[in-house]
């Protein structure tokens, strides 16, 4: 189990016995629970505590260091916009880099979503194997230990049964097999539970309970490079009309209400063909709702993986 998989079920209300609905407590759970209602609290409390350390350093942001611009090449940095209410990563001009171009700029929150989601599809196509396991032989070893000692008291509480332990003989083998035990299960419980195979799905459940520099540590791993693109803008109604030579009106009607105006009257037929092979040239596609795209689509961000 990783660390962020253990503090999300340790901290899980769940796990003290209550019913969760969508991150609420809303009740008492029909199970025993695994910690009881003061352990848990103490063990959540300790847990946020470590977690809510402020991490106020120039790393905030998840792409830094990974994220540069595609006209001038230069890293991109993140920042808090007050005039556009967002942060952003930004090629921007600094007294300490006057090489950066100043003209590119990508929201953070989409571009980090869309690089945590290619992020998981990209491993869920990886074959990664599970990590060797070292202290298999000692493993091993104790349980074999513990097998043997099993046997030991079978044959021990045998020979009680047949009477032929007196009381003395009895308590000393007691103690004996008891310490023997207690040794041998504290051993195994020293040893680092085996890391089982990689799953992708592991890892997106545990992105969320992760620190910045958990997920950073992950994108290192296997990102080399994310590179960001200027923006593709899709051409507008208005792009038609110019290349139509017609107005903006003439342009709205002949494409978008088939040729006919408001009042009945219509559109001459060799402006809606004009207009229309003008769109078909353009490439225009009415997008209902203003037609605003993401900022985070793939054909800005281009992702390079280390493997
Ligand atoms: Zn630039």
């Amino acid at each position: 189990m990783t660390p962020p998989a253990l503090r999300q079920l340790l901290t899980s209300a769940s796990i003290a016995g209550f019913r969760v609905y969508r991150g609420e407590i809303i009740g008492r759970a029909t199970w025993e629970p695994v910690l009881d209602e003061a352990t848990w609290r103490a063990v959540r409390g300790k847990l946020e505590a470590s977690k809510a350390k402020p991490r106020r350093s120039a790393r905030r942001y998840l792409l830094v260091s990974f994220i540069f611009c595609d006209s001038c090449g230069q890293a991109m940095h993140g920042a808090w916009l007050r005039t556009r209410g967002k942060s952003w990563y930004r090629c921007n001009r600094e007294p300490d880099n006057r090489d950066r171009c100043g003209s590119m700029s990508i929201q953070v929150d989409p571009a980090d979503r869309y690089v945590t989601g290619e992020l998981f599809s990209h491993l869920a196509k990886q074959d990664i194997a599970a990590p060797d396991d070292e202290h298999a032989g000692d493993r091993d070893r104790i349980l074999t230990a513990l097998a043997a000692l099993d046997q030991q008291r079978g044959e021990w509480m045998a020979s009680r049964d047949a009477g032929q332990l007196n009381l003395g003989e009895f308590l000393a083998a007691k103690v004996k097999f008891d310490g023997a035990q207690q040794e041998l299960e504290r051993d195994l419980a020293e040893l680092p539970v085996p890391l089982r195979k990689f799953d992708p799905d592991d890892l997106r459940e545990a992105w969320p309970e992760m620190t910045l520099d958990e997920r950073r540590q992950v994108m290192r791993d296997w990102i080399e490079k994310i590179v960001i693109g200027p923006q593709q803008t899709q051409p507008t109604l208005a792009d038609v009309a110019a290349k139509a030579g017609v107005s903006l009106t003439a342009a709205y009607y002949a494409l978008l209400r088939n040729g006919i105006y408001r009042g009945g009257g219509k559109v001459k037929p060799d402006i809606v063909s004009r207009v229309r092979d003008a769109a078909e040239e353009i490439g225009y596609v009415h997008q209902p709702g203003g037609g605003v795209r993401c900022v985070a689509d793939s054909s800005r961000i281009s992702i390079t993986w280390r493997r």
